[in-house]
């Protein structure tokens, strides 16, 4: 269930529907190698929760792309917004989401560096009262089906870290829109670490440039291993693993009532029972 393509009527009862469950896709604009698109982490988190939601239903959010990237900026396409911003934009796109009536809004992330923005922005929800959950499935969530992380391994053909248009993202565009990947651009070799930092990095010391460091050309991997059979196997495991998630989400009752009762202990002044 796109929102942007239902009526209004229809979108009431979709609320019903869904639980009030809304999935918001988190993309990025970026380079991805020489060889994919731009918005290939947007495309790849809609194209899941799109899956998810037919099997499990869920209210999909228009694509939203303002996430982090700072450190893709030095190449062409790279579209990263001031991070006060971006982070306010997120907070007021919950908060319109929650207005509109659902009061369950997951973050389907697909973007590598927003591993560190999601978890800081999910702590910010407890900045000021609101009606309404974020929920942020980390890596073990989607992990969480053994088969999906063995079935990988058997499967994955390059050799060390395979992070960004790598074998993995490549074969997921293969499987999600082929016509849009460029296997004949894939440079070899480019997507090797630099290990330019490997002193502070192997001693768990980390910096902003430490990425750039490692991948100047923002490439990460061997594209050239991708297949879109290894991406099918990858789109039913997340498919999959989101289909979980909602089901958990929409069984949550607890969450909402702890952040209420948190609130009013926040504010002082209301005894337990009583709503915000
Ligand atoms: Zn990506």
């Amino acid at each position: 269930m796109k929102w942007e393509e239902l009526t209004a009527p229809q979108f009431v009862q979709a609320i019903e529907t869904c639980g009030g469950v809304c999935l918001l896709p988190l993309g990025v604009i970026e380079k991805h190698g020489e060889h994919m698109p731009l918005g290939t982490d947007l495309f790849i988190a809609r194209e899941i929760a799109c899956r998810a939601a037919a099997i499990e239903p869920a209210i999909v959010f228009p694509p939203y792309f303002f996430t982090q990237i700072f450190e893709a900026r030095h190449v062409p396409g790279t579209i990263g917004i001031e991070s006060r911003v971006m982070l306010d934009l997120l907070q007021a796109t919950c908060d319109e989401i929650a207005r509109n009536g659902l009061k369950k809004i997951i973050l389907v992330n697909a973007h590598g560096g927003n591993r560190y923005f999601l978890p800081h922005f999910i702590m910010l929800q407890l900045e000021r009262p609101k009606d309404y959950v974020v929920y942020l499935p980390t890596e073990p969530a989607w992990m969480a089906d053994p088969e999906f992380a063995q079935g990988w391994q058997e499967r994955v053909e390059s050799q060390g870290r395979d992070e960004h248009a790598g074998e993995m993202e490549t074969s997921l565009g293969l499987a999600l829109f082929p016509h849009l990947v460029d296997r004949q651009a894939i440079p070899a070799g480019e997507g090797a670490e630099r290990g330019r930092l490997k002193e502070l990095t192997q001693a768990h010391i980390y910096n902003a440039i430490e990425w750039y460091a490692d991948f100047p050309t923002h490439y990460a991997g061997q594209g050239e291993y991708g297949t879109a059979a290894k991406g099918e196997f990858l789109v039913d495991h997340l498919v999959e693993g989101l289909v979980r998630i909602i089901r958990l989400v929409k069984q949550d009752h607890h969450s909402l009532e702890l952040q209420q009762e948190f609130f009013r202990r926040l504010a002082g002044s209301s005894g337990p029972g009583e709503s915000l």
